[in-house]
């Protein structure tokens, strides 16, 4: 595992690579943003930011969207899939914040979490973005990068998130998974593009493909 010192250099050198990281969903609010994470579970944001712009329309609200009826919302939901369990957690969802929270999205993880369909990841994206409070949502793409690179060493998300927050400033804490998420949608792939990469001499997989390498030329 690399020192806190290290793992703070590498989150702003992939800063510097990917200058405009931030969620690619398109959201006005934390209720919106809310909705789209939830939208986004095997979906892509491009998917959800398709739907959204008629669903936030029609549901402008918590109030509005915890008495719709899941005939008129799954059509709208459809094409995001798993559109019956989606439309079951948004309207479950919508009718708990208007019974516990008055319709507004609590800036709180516990109380996130608590919601249907929400789970650590949704409620890190929405604290993160849209409530001001630092964190650091762990998805498929920040667990591959963090533990290519050797700034994590699990897969767990949420061993993975103690280990990089425990590293960085809270401040970084967004920041951080955003810019994993974008290297890891763009450079660092299933099959990454090291040559592309910003951070690959900091980067424990890089350096044990090359040692593999080194090895199969002495050994020819
Ligand atoms: S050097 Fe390669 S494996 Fe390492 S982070 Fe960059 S793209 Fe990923």
């Amino acid at each position: 595992m690399k020192t806190a010192q290290t793992t703070r250099r590498i989150i702003e050198t992939l800063s510097r690579q990917h200058p405009h990281a931030d969620t690619e969903l398109h959201y006005r609010n934390a209720f919106e943003l809310l909705v789209a994470t939830i939208l986004s579970a095997q979906s892509t944001d491009e998917r959800v930011n398709l739907v959204t712009p008629a669903l936030f329309k029609r549901y402008p609200d918590a109030h509005a969207l915890a008495r719709a009826a899941r005939a008129e919302l799954e059509p709208l939901i459809l094409s995001t899939g798993f559109f019956r369990q989606k439309s079951k957690s948004l309207v479950g969802m919508a009718q708990q914040l208007v019974a516990d929270h008055r319709g507004a999205v609590p800036a709180d993880m516990d109380a996130l979490t608590k919601l249907p369909g929400v789970g650590r990841k949704t409620a890190n994206v929405v604290l993160g973005h849209a409530l001001g409070v630092p964190g650091l949502p762990v998805d498929r793409h920040v667990l591959r990068v963090s533990n290519r690179i050797g700034i994590a060493s699990s897969d767990d998300p949420v061993k993975v998130e103690d280990e990089l927050c425990a590293a960085l400033p809270k401040d970084m804490w967004t920041l951080a998974s955003d810019v994993q998420i974008l290297h890891g949608r763009r450079v660092c792939r299933p099959k990454p593009e090291c040559d592309r990469c910003s951070v690959r001499k900091d980067c424990d997989y890089y350096k044990s493909l090359n040692d593999t390498r080194a090895v199969r030329k002495a050994r020819r």
